[in-house]
Parts: C-alpha cells; sequence; structure tokens
C-alpha cells in the first residue's frame, strides 16, 4: 500500500511517497521557493542520489502537478503510474478544538478547517489549498488530515487557558494549543518501544529543538502541557522567534521604536530568538562554532536557550508529579551533543544524569544516560511524514 504525504507551506512542498507494508520510504523531495526566481524541485530517492530541476513554479498547482510527474518520471520516477497510489496524507498546522485526531477528509472536514483560519492566518490557508487541489486531480482517493495541534488537545483546561477574560475564549477560541504534535506524538510512541514498557505507564519529556522549538509534557501517552501556545511564537526562545516575553513590551517597542502592531509581530517571529541575542545567526551550529571562537553573544544566546529548556523541564516534572524519560529530537535535539549536556548540566536533582561519553553521537537513536540515571535520556529521531503515514493507513484500513 503506497501511500504519498504531502506538506503545503506557504513557499515550499515537502513530500515523500512510501510503501507502508514495510514503512519503506521510495522517494522524499521537495519543490522550493514557490512563486519566485528560482524555484526548483528537488528528489531523494532510495539510493541517496539527489536530482534538482529548476522550473518555473508560479504557484501550489504547477508545483503539486511538478511532483506528481517527478514520481512516474522515465528516469528516475519510482512508480509507473499515479494510479499506485492508494491514499494520500496532508500536513495540516491548525485543527483548533474541533480536531482531536487525523481525519478522512469530506466537505465538512474542509469548512471545519477553514473556520480555523482566523486562528492560523499563516498556515491553515496554503494547507487548505493543497488539500482542494490534490481532491480535484485524486477524487477517487482516501485523502486525510493530520494536525499539529491534535495530540495536545488532551491539555486539562488548567493548562489551556490563558489569563485572560473568559469571554476571549468563547468568542475568538484564545487558549493554549500547542504545535509539533506529530513530532511529539510520533517520539513518544518510538521512545515507549525503545523502553520496552507501554505508553500508558511512561511519564515523558519530549523537546523538539529545531528552528522551531517545544517541550511537552506527556503523561501516560496524553499531552497534558505544552511550550507553544495560541501560535507558535509562544514558549521557548527560538532560530528567530522570541519565545515568551511579558506582553507590555510590545506597545512599549511599539512606541519607542514607532512600528505598527503587525511589525512588532513579524519583529518578534523573525528577527528576535538567538538570532536576535547573538546577532549572529539563527543556526545553532554558527552559534556552536562563533562560540568556541570567543563570541561572548552566541554564547549568551546558547546559554539563554539552554537554561529555558531546563526550567520547563523542571516544572513539567511538577506538572506530571514524577519523570520516566527525557526525549531530545529534530535539528539540534539530535544533532548536537553539546546542547544536549548543557540542557543536562543540573538536571542530577530530578535524577536524570547524562553519560557525556554515550552523549557523543549525533543522527540516531540512542540512549544517553548514565546506568544510575533515575531518568532515561534518550535522542530519537523524529520523522513526521512517516506518522503521518501510519495515521493515513490507520484511517483508510478504518474507513476507506
Ligand atoms: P525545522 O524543521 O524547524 O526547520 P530542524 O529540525 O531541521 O528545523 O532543525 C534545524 C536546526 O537544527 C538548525 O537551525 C540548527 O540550528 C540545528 N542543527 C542541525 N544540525 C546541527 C548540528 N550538527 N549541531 C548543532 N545544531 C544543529
Amino acid at each position: 500500500m503506497k501511500v504519498l504525504v504531502i506538506n503545503c507551506g506557504s513557499s515550499s512542498i515537502k513530500f515523500q511517497l512510501l510503501e507502508m507494508e514495510t514503512e519503506q520510504l521510495l522517494v522524499k523531495g521537495q519543490i522550493e521557493r514557490i512563486g519566485m526566481d528560482g524555484s526548483r524541485l528537488k528528489l531523494q530517492g532510495k539510493q541517496e542520489y539527489v536530482i534538482e530541476v529548476k522550473h518555473t513554479i508560479p504557484d501550489h498547482r504547477t508545483g503539486i502537478q511538478l511532483l506528481l510527474d517527478s514520481l512516474t518520471d522515465t528516469n528516475y520516477g519510482v512508480i509507473d503510474s499515479l494510479s499506485e497510489i492508494d491514499c494520500i496524507g496532508h500536513r495540516v498546522v491548525h485543527g483548533g478544538e474541533k480536531f482531536t485526531e487525523a481525519v478522512v477528509i469530506t466537505d465538512e472536514v474542509i469548512k471545519t478547517i477553514s473556520s480555523c483560519i482566523m486562528i492560523a492566518p499563516l498556515h491553515n490557508p496554503v494547507n487548505l489549498e493543497g488539500i482542494k487541489i490534490c481532491l480535484e486531480l485524486f477524487p477517487q482517493v482516501v485523502q486525510v488530515a493530520v494536525f499539529d495541534t491534535a495530540f495536545h488537545q488532551t491539555l486539562p483546561e488548567t493548562a489551556y487557558l490563558y489569563g485572560l477574560p473568559y469571554e476571549l475564549y468563547i468568542k475568538y477560541g484564545i487558549r493554549r494549543y500547542g504545535f509539533h504534535g506529530i513530532s511529539h506524538q510520533y517520539v513518544t510512541n518510538t521512545l515507549a518501544q525503545k523502553m520496552g514498557r507501554p505508553l500508558e505507564e511512561l511519564k515523558i519529556i519530549t523537546c523538539h529543538l529545531g528552528n522551531g522549538a517545544s517541550v511537552d509534557a506527556v503523561k501516560y501517552g496524553r499531552s497534558i502541557d505544552t511550550s507553544m501556545g495560541f501560535t507558535p511564537l509562544e514558549g521557548l526562545i527560538m532560530g528567530t522567534r522570541s519565545g515568551e516575553i511579558d506582553p507590555a513590551i510590545i506597545p512599549f517597542i511599539m512606541e519607542q521604536e514607532d512600528m505598527t502592531g503587525k511589525q512588532v509581530y513579524r519583529y518578534l517571529n523573525s528577527k528576535s530568538g538567538i538570532l536576535g541575542l547573538s546577532g549572529l545567526s539563527s543556526d545553532f551550529r554558527d552559534l556552536e562554532s562563533a562560540a568556541r571562537f570567543g563570541d561572548t553573544r552566541a554564547q549568551l544566546a546558547i546559554d539563554v536557550f539552554a537554561y529555558q529548556v531546563k526550567k520547563y523541564i523542571g516544572s513539567y516534572v511538577v506538572s506530571m508529579g514524577g519523570l520516566d524519560a527525557i526525549v531530545f529530537t529534530a535539528g539540534l535535539g539530535e544533532n548536537s551533543p553539546y546542547m544536549r549536556a548543557k540542557i543536562c548540566d543540573g538536571l542530577e536533582v530530578i535524577g536524570a544524569k547524562i553519560d557525556l561519553r554515550k552523549n557523543e553521537i549525533r543522527g540516531e537513536d540512542a540512549q544517553v544516560n548514565k546506568d544510575d540515571s533515575d531518568v532515561e535520556l534518550w535522542t530519537i529521531l523524529t520523522n513526521e511524514e512517516l506518522m503521518i503515514a501510519r495515521e493515513t493507513k490507520r484511517l483508510f484500513e478504518q474507513y476507506g
């Protein structure tokens, strides 16, 4: 059974085709710079070959057509005919309070995703566009929406309500939603398998540390608190995002820097975080090497980030009433022994002892705690596309 996974962003489309009997990746690729100069298709197949095709891609429809053509291309295609695709899984960023798990896409589902546009204006419109194009092209194929927010719909009111007038929650749905849910869920499931224990017994903290970063408290398989909020701007300081700040700072900047609310919002999203603090880069690799050469602001940005992750870990231990394991995932979590060690420095107080020798790994699933650590420490490679494909297959078999 073959599942096509599609993740539409504002100027990009990421995709994977998987053979789900064996969960084997047949091909993955990315359309980049849609509507801009230098748009292209990049493909990576089974044998690690990479193909790059420059192409004029004015819009998402052209992009999707191009990616479909690449699947059956006579030179580098991986299937003979598009009829081999059994179902399609779409990543959707915001499911609001309506979707607590993945769903088969119907007219009703499309209406409900559209109703979430008010709270996810940057992401949901483009996710919907991808869905509509694929429904037109594949009217007979089961298509599934998998949401970034759904995993966090188990948060209790005490964790998701803000200290705002309750009417704003009722009227506009202003509350904590949380994001990266597909990743947090995937690494949680993988960890339970690796530990050889049922998820229903485990208290886990998952740290998804990439350009966007969030920490999640997963108690007995259910997300009970998470650092991102109403939007993915809240929580940890990130590559270019500020993370949480005192809200009073916003009108202060507006006045002092003569900016509009929208300008400050963009500033907090794209000029802040470790980029803003370091004045150097949003990429932790750059900061780590600059810090090694004595750049104090790069070091400061790293230290602030590590401290914030540590603070969330501490508070979630209390929220869950204990802790069995911490997982590090995504670009930084999977690849930076330095950052993992920095975050874990001091966690002995909660029974978590990192083994610095075992921690010297990159890009693999591994247990990195000392033998006498009460809390297990793991790096697990996230695979959001595989999670989407699994959910798509599950729903296809249930309702297809
Ligand atoms: P996203 O999907 O949110 O764009 P990723 O999960 O791909 O992000 O993570 C990208 C980030 O991971 C990079 O910006 C970089 O800071 C960090 N990263 C990747 N590899 C390394 C590494 N070897 N050492 C340190 N940081 C790394």
